[in-house]
């Protein structure tokens, strides 16, 4: 933790750091690396993810690969502030489908001393930026962009193709809906 001298009191120093990238990319394990690192070094982290995503589990953050962390699901970016008692890091899960003020919060606990981790799809299944993921880039101090495979040509992939006709954007994914592929590859299936 990192300590700043302000005047003759001690503060804390927070900070807001974005994994994001496109689904089977390892945004969630990189999340549950930094934050078991933290709990290692006795830090007291808490972790939240909007309540709609039921995928796995209720009260664990789960990734592809079966790692997992206790979380609190909750129904909007309000309720983090409301359940931040005295943290010393938070980690954010599919950030994508919180409400618009999740920035706004996130900002908040930061200037609180707060390091704050979010995790999410930088961009829907059409390409688009997803909710509040580009704000949040905006407001970061650090960015980290992860790659999935493209199922395609094997390339460095950054979208996430829905091969299902749904259009609903809050579809909730596993391999049999999606595949992540390269750009060259998504312009020639979606014909963009
Ligand atoms: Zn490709």
């Amino acid at each position: 933790m990192f300590l700043e001298q302000k005047g003759n009191k001690t503060q804390k120093k927070g900070w807001i750091e974005v994994v994001c990238g496109s689904m089977f990319s390892g945004k969630t394990e990189e999340l549950i690396r930094r934050l078991k690192r933290a709990e290692f070094a006795q830090q007291k982290v808490e972790i939240f993810k909007p309540a709609i995503d039921i995928r796995y589990d209720d009260e664990n953050v789960v990734s592809h690969v079966g790692t997992s962390i206790r979380s609190t699901p909750v129904p909007s970016s309000g309720n983090i502030l409301l359940l931040a008692n005295a943290v010393d890091v938070i980690g954010i899960d599919e950030a994508q489908f919180f409400d618009d003020e999740l920035p706004e919060v996130c900002e908040k606990l930061a200037n609180s001393g707060i390091r704050v981790i979010i995790a999410g799809l930088d961009m829907d299944f059409t390409g688009k930026p997803f909710g509040p993921i580009p704000d949040l880039l905006s407001k970061a101090e650090f960015v980290t962009k992860v790659h999935a495979i493209c199922m395609h040509c094997g390339d460095l992939a950054q979208y996430s193709h829905r091969k299902t006709k749904n259009e609903e954007l809050v579809l909730l994914g596993e391999i049999e809906e999606y595949e992540p592929l390269c750009r060259k590859c998504f312009n020639l299936v979606t014909n963009r």
